[in-house]
C-alpha cells in the first residue's frame, strides 16, 4: 500500500477526515517510512501547536479499592499488584500538592481517584476542593474519577473544573476482553455527560492490550467523531498481578506509529504520551514529540517516571519548549549527566596523561 505524506498533510490540515483505510495503512503497513511518517505527522503538530509541549502532573488522590475489575488496573480488586492503597486523600495535601506542581512549571493538575464513579456526596467535597484549587492556587485542573452523570459533571463545572478525563481504553468491540463490570456504553455515556455540563473532554486509549490494529483506529475515530480535544495515549505498563500483564504487542516503533496515527485523525487535539512512556518508547522518545504535544511528568497511576528535570531535558535537547517555560535549574548541568548509572566513571573519566 502506498503512501503520499504531502496528501496526508493537507488532509490534516483541512477539515476532511483522514481515510480510514490511510489510517490503518499506518499501523500494518512496513513499506512505511517511519521517519518520513514522523516528519510528516510533526508538520501537523507544528502548524497547530509549533514547538510547545505541555506537561501535566498526576495525583492519585485515592488508590486502590476499586470494585471494578479493570484487568490493565492494578488499582482494581481483581489485581494482585502490591500497591500502597488509601482512601482519599486530605483536601490539604490535594491542594498542597497543586502548589508543587504548579512550582514545577505543571501546566494542568490531574486529579486521579480510583473507584467506579463518585457518590453526590463524593462529587460535592471534590468540588469543593477544585473551588479552593481554582482560587488559591490557579493552575488549570482535571478530574478522573470513574463513571458520573450530567449532574454531577454540572456541580463540578461550576465549582471551576476545567477538563474531566475518562478513556475509552479500547475500541468497543475488545473492552468486554478487558472489563466485565461496564460496558464502552457507560463511557461514552459518561464523555457526553461532561460535554454537556460544558466540561473539556479528555479520553484516550491503552495500547498493548491484545487489541487489533482495527481496535486502535476505531479509538482513533471514537475520538474524533466526539472532537475530544485532549487525548492521552497509554502504553500498557507490565505490573506482575495484574490480570492483564504483557501482551508482547509494543515496540518503540509501534508506539511511535500508533501516535501518529492519532496525530492525522485528531490533527487539533492535544495529543499526551502517557503511562509507559519511559519503557516503551525508550530511546525514541525524543521523535515521540513530533506527533505527540503534552506529556506526563514524574510518573503515573501507581508507577514512576521520569523526574521533571528529566523531561525538562528531554524536550530541550530535541528542540522543543515546554509551555509557560521557567528557568532552567542548576542541576540540569552538574555532572551525573555525563555518568552512566552502572559505571559512573565511563563518561567523566579521571586521566593521568594529558590529553594533546
Ligand atoms: S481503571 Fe478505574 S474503574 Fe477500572 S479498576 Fe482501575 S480505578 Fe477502578
Amino acid at each position: 500500500m502506498g503512501s503520499d505524506f504531502n496528501e496526508w498533510v493537507k488532509i490534516a490540515l483541512s477539515d476532511e477526515t483522514f481515510p480510514q483505510s490511510s489510517a490503518l495503512a499506518i499501523l500494518s503497513d512496513p513499506d512505511i517510512d517511519l521517519l518520513r511518517l514522523v516528519a510528516a505527522a510533526g508538520e501537523v503538530r507544528m502548524t497547530y501547536f509549533g514547538r510547545q509541549v505541555m506537561l501535566h502532573r498526576i495525583n492519585d488522590i485515592q488508590n486502590g479499592l476499586c470494585p471494578e475489575d479493570c484487568g490493565y488496573c492494578a488499582q482494581s480488586k481483581i489485581s494482585d499488584a502490591p500497591i500502597k492503597k488509601y482512601p482519599l486523600k486530605s483536601e490539604e495535601d490535594i491542594i498542597q500538592e497543586a502548589y508543587e506542581a504548579k512550582a514545577k512549571g505543571v501546566y494542568r493538575y490531574c486529579m486521579v481517584s480510583s473507584g467506579r464513579g463518585p457518590t453526590a456526596e463524593r462529587t460535592e467535597h471534590l468540588a469543593h476542593i477544585i473551588r479552593r484549587i481554582k482560587t488559591e492556587v490557579g493552575i488549570q485542573t482535571c478530574l478522573s474519577a470513574g463513571l458520573m452523570d450530567h449532574e454531577q459533571a454540572t456541580v463540578l463545572k461550576e465549582a471551576g473544573l476545567d477538563r474531566l478525563n475518562h478513556n475509552l481504553n479500547t475500541s468497543e468491540s475488545h473492552t468486554p476482553d478487558i472489563v466485565t463490570t461496564h460496558t464502552f456504553q457507560d463511557r461514552i455515556n459518561t464523555l457526553k455527560a461532561a460535554r454537556s455540563a460544558g466540561l473539556d473532554l479528555c479520553s484516550g486509549m491503552i495500547a498493548g492490550m491484545g487489541e487489533t490494529d482495527q481496535d486502535i483506529v476505531d479509538v482513533a475515530y471514537q475520538l474524533h467523531q466526539y472532537q475530544v480535544p485532549s487525548i492521552p495515549i497509554n502504553f500498557l505498563i507490565p505490573i506482575p498481578g495484574n490480570p492483564i500483564y504483557d501482551c508482547n504487542q509494543l515496540s518503540p516503533q509501534r508506539c511511535l506509529r500508533i501516535l501518529c496515527l492519532f496525530r492525522f485523525v485528531n490533527p487539533t487535539a492535544e495529543l499526551r504520551i502517557g503511562g509507559g512512556r519511559e519503557g516503551h518508547l525508550r530511546g525514541l522518545q525524543a521523535l515521540a514529540l513530533y506527533p505527540a504535544n503534552s506529556l506526563f511528568v514524574e510518573g503515573y497511576l501507581a508507577t514512576r517516571g521520569h523526574s521533571v528535570d528529566q523531561v525538562y531535558q528531554l524536550i530541550r535537547d530535541a528542540g522543543f519548549e515546554v509551555a509557560g517555560d521557567r528557568p532552567l535549574s542548576s542541576e540540569l548541568r552538574d555532572a551525573s549527566q555525563f555518568q552512566l548509572d552502572d559505571n559512573p566513571n565511563i563518561l567523566n573519566p579521571q586521566t593521568t596523561t594529558p590529553l594533546l
